[in-house]
């Protein structure tokens, strides 16, 4: 049994979880440890205790146990890529990119616990100093969603601590495991009780005391545009400060002048790796009539060649879907387009078993042609291996294609021209930019969100993680 990580103390719940592999539900993970609502209570109390003296501890500290974590993820990737690959459904490489990229997230906060930024000014009075300085939070709800078990939980646990916060994790339900090992080794590097607590569970009820308790003074969530209103909704009304990052219906355009082999390897990446389950995935493809049909033909092409299998089978490029709940929706999506007039121009099929006869939930990736902007498939999020095509007459038109809509994780094209990439890179109403290159996969080091429906706050990820997880201090002193 894997238990709550609660002061601590390793803790039972009220319920237990199964966590059942989505390649061969036959396949058991384990039993976790599902947390009550009086268990996140505790772990704010814990962490609130820890607060004081870890607030104060040393840059020194705070990057040893970060780099010591960094490290112990890095030396263990294949196995926690194993686990990652057989509780999400992502292939074993991909796995292990996610398990090296937390591994390196941890290495670079450690680095920013030794760099707390600060300025020494003049002040407009004479004799008067003024310093601006940064100081932790508080106690932190994080709150993540199962498609990145151990990235996302890594990208706040880490930033969080190194800037003197303490933490209460609340992982996925469906995907407790990484989340689980993660907490295993911060219980086991040093970091004192109560810094660090996790409480796995729902959402609606050990979710929602975090959102609502007092003690909270601010919540990073990742997960659904729903569950983020919720989020938003609560922590206004008692002043809280939070940070979201949601949903995305990212476009790629690919201009006329493209490079034909380039932008179908982009579009085959973004819209159906990792099962197409990334909030970065492309999900639009917005293509200049001059190539369209040359594109099409190669993306069905290549999309024959791809292996939809065991996820951590040697030579699959695409793992199952997370579950059966996440299958039905890409399912009722693949109905509604095809009700909607689009073309099903490839995939789409369920097998409900892998060529090793194992049950599990895969589905062959599927592309719709001659969609047209207002389809539901082209507006909302659905989440799987599902990619649309949108037939415009130029530029112009492709930019306006790409800005419609609620969302602005990420946005990317496929040109040879100067002109268009620069203007692209200007006008293109997202968070992140790819030119030449998926909108998926991103690195580490460097500001993470979006604009309009995607996200709202400051940045995750690299320096700008310091917006959230501090608070700046004017103070004077009088010579
Ligand atoms: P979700 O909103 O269902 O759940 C996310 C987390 O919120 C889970 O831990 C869940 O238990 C919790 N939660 C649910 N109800 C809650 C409540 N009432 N109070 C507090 N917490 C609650 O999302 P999901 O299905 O796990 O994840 C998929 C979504 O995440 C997609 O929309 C995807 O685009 C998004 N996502 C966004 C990013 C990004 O950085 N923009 C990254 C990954 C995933």
């Amino acid at each position: 049994m894997f238990k709550n990580l609660i002061g601590g103390e390793w803790v039972n719940g009220p319920r237990v979880s199964p966590n059942i592999n989505p390649s061969d539900t036959r396949d058991l993970i384990g039993l976790y440890a599902q947390a009550g609502p009086e268990h996140a209570q505790q772990a704010v109390a814990a962490a609130q205790a820890a607060f004081p003296s870890w607030s104060l501890s040393t840059p020194q500290q705070r990057f040893d146990i970060l780099d010591a974590a960094g490290t112990e993820i890095l030396a263990r990737r294949q196995e926690l890529g194993d686990l990652l690959a057989r509780e999400e459904g992502k292939t074993l490489p991909e796995a292990v990119g996610e398990v090296v990229r937390a591994g390196n997230i941890f290495k670079f906060f450690a680095g920013e616990a030794l760099r707390p930024g600060g300025e020494a000014l003049a002040s407009v009075r004479p004799g008067v100093g003024v310093e601006v300085t940064r100081e932790p939070l508080g106690v932190v709800g994080l709150i993540t969603p199962w498609n990145f078990p151990l990235a996302i939980p890594a990208w706040k646990v880490a930033p969080a601590l190194a800037h003197g916060n303490c933490v209460v994790l609340k992982p996925a339900e469906r995907v407790p495991g990484s989340a689980w090992a993660l907490a295993d080794i911060l219980h086991r590097s040093g970091l004192p009780r109560g810094v660090f607590n996790l409480v796995m569970g729902r959402g609606s009820d050990v979710g929602a005391v975090l959102l609502g308790d007092p003690r909270v003074a601010g919540i990073s969530f990742t997960g659904s545009v729903v569950t983020g209103r919720r989020v938003a909704a609560t922590c206004t009304a008692r002043m809280a400060r939070f940070q979201l990052e949601m949903g995305g219906k990212n476009p790629f355009v690919v201009l006329d002048d493209a490079d034909l082999d380039g932008a179908v390897q982009c579009a085959l990446q973004s819209g159906f790796f990792s099962t197409g389950q990334r909030c970065t995935a492309s999900s639009r493809v917005i293509v200049t009539e001059g190539i369209h049909d040359r594109f099409v033909a190669a993306l069905v092409d290549r999309m024959k060649t791809l292996k939809v299998d065991d996820a951590r089978k040697p030579g699959t490029d695409i793992g199952p879907v997370v579950d059966e709940r996440q299958l039905a929706q890409d399912l009722e999506y693949i109905a509604i387009g095809r009700a909607e007039g689009a073309t099903l121009a490839a995939g789409g099929t369920v097998r409900e078993r892998n060529a090793d006869g194992a049950p599990g939930f895969y589905l062959s990736p599927a592309l719709f042609t001659e969609t047209s902007p207002a389809m539901r498939i082209n507006t909302e999020e659905i989440f799987g291996p599902v990619l649309s095509v949108q037939r415009v007459k130029n530029y112009d038109e492709a930019l306006a294609t790409a800005n419609d809509t609620a969302f602005g994780l990420a946005s990317g094209i496929a040109t040879t021209s100067l002109r268009h990439a620069t203007h692209f890179k200007r006008h293109a109403q997202a968070g992140m930019v790819m030119v030449n290159l998926p909108t998926a996969g991103v690195d580490y080091h460097v500001p993470f969100g979006g604009r309009k429906g995607s996200s709202h706050g400051p940045r995750e990820q690299g320096r700008h993680a310091a917006e959230f997880y501090t608070v700046v201090k004017t103070a004077y002193t009088q010579a």
